[in-house]
């Protein structure tokens, strides 16, 4: 058996054990419906008469163990559809789920020992020993429905972490801790970065911290834009229903869009993207090959509706700026356009350290436009991806890609392992034609552009979540909500201290000065939870010779008399390189 079969097999396994737990426990009035093996161990689904919270753990899971003990064996039954309707009959769940299997299947169930009986396809252990090495903790219980509808009964689902030994059990607990321990939302609130408020669900408020860093993380994105001649604009949140209509957002898009209704002659929607913008600017005068490509980038707010079970944080939200472009291409400048935005976000992810792996979704069944183009545009992408990720080193998904054009997803991998999506680069050959956008191509002729969608963070504020997750709240100084902490150790120090916060205005550093009378240390401790990466602690000596005394965040031991011109140079070189590592010298 390989060891995704016997990670299936005996977590599956563990799911009956559960089962006949839970009803030794709290008796036969308990309806168990489906326990299926998932990623990380299993869970069950029941009908309980009574509600589980966590103090109940202990007593299932030393059941769980006592069963296992009892090193039971496990028959293997085929039964007839009358047979099973029989034997579950008091299981509300299972006798459903005898009905609605096809005429001619095969029912098979399994005992665990002689006292408990499931309706399974199988295949399982012979023998409960088999489990007795089997490291597990209950994860959770939470409401699920049978069947994954609202309109059928609400369900307990308890769920449970299953390894093959104590030590990968440890280590999946160890990521969930530091998963936590990441969590942006928690950081989010202590770092006074944003916020929500029940008035507006899955719209950030940002607060001045996050707002600042927002800022820089835009201002980094815009100076790496303008070297690749691009043009930023901006359009209107609202714009009337016939847009969404030509655009064909009002009749494939309209649930996740909010509409404004205005009087009875007009309606109006709040944009979900901001493709037709670029589509009104491209064509608000004539054009002209020699114009493309013509690039529009656009960071404006865009609203998509969520169901509020879904929104989580900064990840799904249901406001946000996406850091969005729109390029117009000739046909024969489609390679080199994508290669170009391939560049741009090669930089900028290494700016983060991120690694990043590519995927391309091919041409759909039902595809519109001229097959030969297609063909062409995917050859094309194709080349540059095995140019830049080497043979075979991207996924191909065949006929994932959307209807209008072929695409390339852009994602990257953290330091837990856990996958996050970010850039996207989407050829349509379909807006421009929605829109009728021409340009003058070098014989005279009207010929029609591609047009790409592309954006390299996703959206602004869920590359943020993901960042403060991967750098921990340790953002780079370039970043860094709050830069610099300036902490003078008594008030007769506040003079000199000012002259130092009026040199980081100067280079336009975020910092925070603290001028109270404060004792030193509680300073610096508010410091540390901003995760500031430098805090000048000022006296005496520091005043008198022009220096500072920093403390770098994750250094022991202050850098000591550092001249001031020094610490300043190495302050305006980081913001500069927008340097990952902190400098430690000056
Ligand atoms: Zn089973
Ligand atoms: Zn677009």
């Amino acid at each position: 058996m390989d060891r995704e079969e016997f990670l299936k097999n005996y977590r599956h396994s563990m799911a009956h054990i559960l089962a006949k737990a839970v009803i030794a426990l709290y008796g036969d009035s308990v309806q168990y419906a489906i326990g299926p093996q998932v990623d990380d161990g299993f869970y069950y689904d029941f009908m309980l008469p009574k509600t589980i919270g966590k103090e109940d753990f202990p007593a299932i899971e030393n059941k769980m163990h006592e069963i296992i003990k009892k090193k039971e064996p496990w028959r293997r039954e085929e039964v007839t559809r009358e047979q099973a309707l029989a034997l579950f009959a008091s299981q509300k769940y299972k006798t459903e789920l005898i009905r609605d299997l096809p005429e001619d299947e095969t029912i098979t169930v399994y005992y665990t020992g002689d006292d408990f009986v499931d309706l399974c396809r199988g295949p399982h252990i012979d023998n409960s020993q088999e489990l007795l090495g089997v490291a597990f903790q209950i994860k959770s219980v939470s409401g699920s429905y049978w069947r994954g509808s609202e309109k059928n009964d609400q369900l307990q689902r308890i769920y449970v972490y299953a390894y093959p030994d104590k030590a990968q059990l440890k280590a999946q607990l160890d990521r969930i801790r530091e998963a936590l321990e990441r969590d942006h939302k928690k950081l989010g609130a202590e770092m006074e970065l944003f916020m929500f408020h029940e008035t507006a669900p899955g719209m950030p408020y940002w607060l001045p911290k996050g707002w600042a860093m927002y800022n820089a993380l835009l201002e980094y994105w815009r100076g790496e834009h303008k070297k690749h001649a691009y043009q930023e604009i901006s359009g209107p949140v609202l714009s009337e229903k016939q847009l969404w209509v030509t655009s064909g957002h009002w009749d494939h898009y309209q649930d996740g869009m909010f509409i404004v209704p205005i009087d009875e002659n007009s309606t109006y929607a709040i944009k979900p993207m901001n493709c037709p913008n670029a589509i009104n600017v491209y064509r608000s005068r004539g054009r002209s090959y020699k114009e493309l490509p013509l690039r529009f980038s656009q960071t404006d707010v865009i609203h998509r509706r969520e169901k509020s079970g879904e929104l989580n944080g900064l990840f799904r939200v249901q406001e946000f700026h996406q850091d969005d472009a729109h390029i117009f291409v000739t046909e024969e400048q489609i390679e080199s356009e994508i290669s170009d935005i391939m560049d741009i976000a090669k930089t900028i992810y290494a700016t983060f350290g991120l690694t990043y792996t590519a995927e391309l979704s091919t041409r759909p069944e039902n595809y519109m436009g001229d097959i030969n183009l297609w063909n062409q545009a995917e050859a094309d992408l194709k080349a540059i991806l095995t140019k830049k990720f080497g043979e075979g080193g991207f996924e191909i998904n065949e006929g994932d890609g959307a209807f209008y054009g072929p695409k390339i997803d852009l994602g990257m991998r953290d330091c837990l392992g856990r996958q996050w999506q970010m850039g996207t680069i989407q050829l349509d050959f379909q807006l421009p034609l929605n829109f009728n956008l021409k340009y003058v191509a070098e014989d005279g002729t009207l010929k029609q552009p591609v047009m790409i969608h592309r954006a390299i963070f996703g959206s602004m504020e869920r590359f943020i979540g993901i960042l403060t997750e991967h750098f921990k709240g340790h953002f780079p100084f370039w970043l860094a909500p709050v830069q610099i902490g300036i902490v003078p150790i008594r008030p007769e120090h506040n003079e000199y201290a000012r002259s130092v916060a009026e040199r980081l205005d100067k280079l336009r550093v975020r910092y925070e000065a603290d001028y109270t009378d404060q004792n030193m240390k509680n300073k610096i401790k508010h410091c540390k939870l901003d995760r500031v990466p430098y805090v000048l602690v000022l006296g005496d000596k520091e005043a008198a010779e022009g220096t500072v005394s920093v403390n770098i965040r994750g250094v022991k031991e202050n850098a000591m008399d550092v001249p001031l011109e020094a610490f300043l140079a190495a302050v305006e070189a980081q913001m500069e390189n927008h340097s990952l590592e902190l400098a430690q010298t000056f």
